[in-house]
């Protein structure tokens, strides 16, 4: 069941760190998320994103700063990434985020001792070590528009408006936010006039728009999870590319489902927000047509609140345009909460089968479409499979992406009477294929 709103989410709240109280910060004292950052090539830490600062929370523990904790989430903050925090459950996680939102709250004195690093001065580094990778496919919109490419009769398969539809990923390539995305190579679909399929770097390099949902506290082998506690299982959110070579991915996905056109690269924002923070953006998931199927009974959701007011928004600036100091365009946006499938509905339906989730899993909504093209969440929805260029500012034009063409994703929650909370970004640039 989600939980009420509190005093960490009281919209007038306010930081004595003054960049976390501008209107137009990803993180304001209401959000507070998680990430793993490291400066001067030490040893990477903890820390919570706080306006244009993070919070080290090696020197706050070290320094006896968040000492009303217990011992365990002390030694889970020392380390060097988020594993042992998630598999503490979202109480520890809940009483740390109070502590930390009462630490940085304006009438507090800000400690003696200096807590904050620049964000400018770190790098940011992935913050959880990901054992495993699921991609599911939960967006209606984005399976009907990839469906009619292929099958315009029958666009959506028979399975799924029964079944979350997923495949197992790689989780080896999962790369942080500002990680260059070299070309992947890969055979490719015999051409017109040949006999054999061709190899070489892919021309059909895509993103896919989606968000990650992390798993806390996993659940024993044999053991499944059941609905209405699922979310007791999710730690928090962050954005996705789900980086796909379309070429490679149309000649090697029958029978067995995606591989090496998806496994070379999947790139993620740094900052992970709790389930804590997105409680004030709570809302109805996607209402099902009255003719749709209701869910079998161990997918059926008591709670009323199972979608998040979530946005992504797709971003692409080209080399030309970077080095013409052009911004970026925005290629489109859309809503978590149009998902066909919860993340409740995904963490049940993964260990139904008695899979245990493991405390740093990762499972990703799949490319996350709207019903108009300014929602598509890919270029083979946008450019219908590349028969329909996107135009650039520089007069250039992209079916797919080109060598040094970098996406960002951005995502952010608002809702009306609360305080906007952002995700930051999820940035890569394409450089070309290492054919040697
Ligand atoms: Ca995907």
């Amino acid at each position: 069941m989600s939980s009420l709103p509190d005093t960490t989410h009281d919209p007038h709240r306010q930081s004595w760190v003054a960049s976390a109280n501008t209107l137009d910060t990803d993180f304001p004292i209401q959000n507070l998320p998680f990430g793993v950052f490291q400066r001067h090539q030490s040893q990477p830490r903890i820390g919570v994103a706080i306006g244009k600062h993070i919070v080290d929370l090696s020197i706050c523990i070290q320094h006896n700063i968040l000492d009303d904790l217990p011992e365990l989430v002390k030694a889970a903050c020392l380390a060097t990434n988020l594993n042992q925090l998630m598999a503490l459950g979202q109480p520890a996680i809940k009483t740390l985020r109070h502590q930390l939102s009462q630490l940085l709250e304006i009438s507090t004195t800000p400690p003696e001792q200096q807590i904050l690093v620049p964000m400018a001065d770190v790098k940011m580094l992935l913050p959880v070590q990901i054992g495993n990778y699921t991609d599911f496919y939960a967006s209606i919109n984005h399976a009907t528009n990839v469906g009619k490419l292929f099958r315009p009769d029958q666009p959506l398969l028979s399975n799924y408006k029964h079944i979350p539809i997923a495949y197992h990923g790689r989780a080896s390539s999962i790369v942080v936010s500002d990680t260059p995305i070299y070309r992947p190579q890969g055979q490719q679909h015999p051409a017109a006039s040949e006999k054999l399929p061709g190899f070489g770097p892919s021309q059909r390099l895509d993103y896919e728009g989606e968000v990650g949902l992390f798993i806390g506290q996993g659940n024993p082998l044999g053991q499944p999870i059941a609905i209405d506690h699922a979310e007791d299982h999710l730690f928090g959110l962050c954005l996705v590319n789900d980086w796909s070579a379309r070429d490679i991915q149309a000649w090697e996905y029958q029978p067995l489902g995606p591989f090496l056109g998806k496994s070379f690269a999947t790139s993620l924002s740094p900052w992970v927000v709790t389930l804590d923070a997105l409680v004030p953006f709570r809302c109805p998931s996607f209402e099902r047509p009255v003719d749709d199927p209701q869910p079998l009974p161990y997918l059926k959701m008591a709670d009323d609140l199972t979608g998040i007011k979530l946005t992504v928004e797709v971003w692409l600036r080209s080399a030309q345009m970077l080095q013409e100091n052009i911004p970026p365009i925005h290629l489109s946006q859309a809503s978590f909460a149009q998902l066909y499938w919860t993340a409740a509905q995904m963490i049940t339906h993964h260990t139904s089968n008695g899979c245990n989730l493991q405390p740093g899993d990762l499972l990703a909504s799949g490319t996350i479409s709207g019903t108009t093209s300014d929602t598509w969440g890919s270029l083979l929805e946008i450019t219908h499979q590349g028969k329909k260029p996107i135009q650039l500012p520089t007069g250039e034009q992209r079916f797919f992406l080109a060598d040094g063409d970098e996406i960002s994703l951005r995502g952010y929650c608002e809702a009306p009477g609360y305080k906007k909370i952002g995700f930051g970004e999820c940035r890569g640039q394409v450089l070309s294929a290492v054919t040697k």
